[in-house]
């Protein structure tokens, strides 16, 4: 982010002007926030953001957390988890049970209401969060891109990326295809005023941005929800290439692309339920996550 930062600050007093760069109005606001935060660190402060080696990973420890500290409602309510490094952590549970508030409180996005994030069993502190993010790529729910080429949207993360490293990202990503389709193929002009691509295109894109910042955590929300069975499929065996490699967190839209999860966690309503291989939570046929594989089975079954 912190290369995009001058480019963005020199405009952000102008909303307008930044609505028609960034085409999602939940971007937009995310991204404010950050030139807010961003701004409480000096100038000087930034050239000492090197991303941080993870050696054993990240931690939740008896985390609470609410949007609103007037209500009595708790997005989080006492999460323990541990995420351990270079293995891949996969989050299921219902929507609304609080899956993307506890991936914006382990990357320093929130601060828990109650208890710690920890790395490497140290606090989150104002300088490590942006060196942490440094070394997180992160697809959210709904990624954006730029108006602006394909590659720009690609290099905006990573200026010094050779167009070799650019295809690759892309080829991971099972973008390239696409893209080389394209008018312009890398050099054409994606979103309001360019070529409109679907959301699956969208997501790939996104996840191949992700991807060329050689990130040692690469978290996933929902990341491959738009896209068709194929698409997915193919992600998800590269994205099995990855493992031992990163630290892998998926939020996981469909249950049968976390089959080889190291640890599954269960949420629901705000709490942790389950936790365990994606086989021994399957075993419990009590338990939530059976029910939600239940469901899917079924809607798989009526939907072929
Ligand atoms: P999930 O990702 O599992 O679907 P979320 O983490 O998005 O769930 O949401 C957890 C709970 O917090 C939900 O009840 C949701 O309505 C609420 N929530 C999420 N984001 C906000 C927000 N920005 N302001 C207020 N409430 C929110
Ligand atoms: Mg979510």
């Amino acid at each position: 982010f912190s290369r995009i930062w001058p480019k963005v600050s020199g405009i952000q007093s102008n909303l307008e002007q930044l609505g028609s760069l960034i085409p999602s109005f939940h971007a937009l606001l995310n991204l404010q926030n950050e030139c807010l935060e961003a701004k409480e660190l000096s100038e000087e402060s930034f050239k000492n953001f090197e991303s941080i080696q993870i050696k054993y990973g990240l931690q939740c420890k008896n985390v609470s957390f609410r949007y609103n500290q007037h209500n009595s409602f708790y997005a989080l309510k006492d999460i323990n988890v541990q995420i351990p490094s270079n293995h891949m952590t996969a989050f299921v549970g219902p929507s609304g049970a609080g899956k993307s508030t506890l991936i914006d409180l382990l990357m320093g996005l929130n601060q828990p209401e109650d208890g710690e994030v920890l790395v490497d069993g140290k606090r989150l502190t104002n300088e490590n969060i942006f060196s942490l993010r440094r070394s997180i790529s992160y697809v959210p729910q709904d990624p954006f891109l730029f108006n602006a080429t394909v590659r720009d949207n690609l290099l905006m993360i990573e200026p010094n990326a050779s167009d070799e490293e650019v295809w690759g990202a892309l080829e991971f990503a099972s973008a390239a295809e696409f893209v080389k389709k394209l008018p312009n193929g890398l050099d054409t002009l994606i979103g309001d005023r360019g070529i409109r691509l679907s959301g699956g295109e969208r997501q790939r894109i996104v996840l191949a941005r992700a991807i060329l910042r050689k990130p040692s955590i690469l978290v996933l929300d929902e990341a491959t929800s738009a896209l068709d069975t194929e698409n997915e499929r193919k992600i998800q065996e590269a994205i099995e290439q990855l493992k031992g490699k990163m630290t892998i967190i998926v939020i996981a839209h469909r249950l049968s692309t976390i089959r080889n999860a190291d640890q599954v966690i269960v949420l629901d309503k705000g709490r942790v339920v389950q936790n365990g291989s994606f086989h021994q939570l399957a075993l419990d046929s009590n338990g939530l996550f059976s029910l939600l594989l239940g469901k899917q089975s079924e809607a798989l079954l009526v939907n072929s």
